[in-house]
């Protein structure tokens, strides 16, 4: 798509850091890393959010991060965990569907802190999810 900062790398319009690449995915890294070593898995389809996504391509996704991803970051990088993150709509700042892998390591720091004012009593949120 025109315009979209995702496609024009995909397209090699800008330059991006691949890890690993096929023709239906591609995972670069993120140029404003949360830890080191922090990938972004991308479709090579223009597709905006995880609602748009075919469970085949999603599980493509996850296979390679699986069985190679997630391995190479512990062997080269020595990470000891993996936190997927995943924004749509509200949040998410590039509109093209990304899954965020952000290698984790003891004390990295990197615990998505949210607003605990903003945050309403448990049961108060139970109740509205389930009545
Ligand atoms: P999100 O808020 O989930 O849409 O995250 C978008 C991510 O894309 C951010 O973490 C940015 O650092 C990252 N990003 C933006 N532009 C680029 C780029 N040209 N190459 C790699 N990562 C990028
Ligand atoms: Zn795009």
């Amino acid at each position: 798509m025109k315009d979209c900062i995702f496609c024009k790398i995909i397209k090699g319009e800008i330059p991006s850091k691949t890890i690993y690449e096929d023709d239906k995915i591609k995972i670069f890294m993120n140029i404003n890393p949360s830890t080191d070593g922090h990938l972004l898995v991308v479709p090579k389809e223009h597709i905006v959010t995880f609602m748009d996504m075919s469970n085949e391509l999603i599980n493509h996704a996850l296979d390679i991060t699986r069985e190679k991803i997630y391995p190479l970051l512990k062997e080269r990088l020595h990470c000891e965990g993996l936190t997927l993150a995943q924004n749509n709509d509200l949040g998410q700042e590039i509109k093209h569907f990304h899954i965020h892998l952000i290698p984790r390591y003891p004390e990295d720091g990197a615990d998505f802190q949210y607003d605990k004012s903003k945050i309403s009593d448990l049961d108060t949120v139970f109740h509205d999810l389930t009545k």
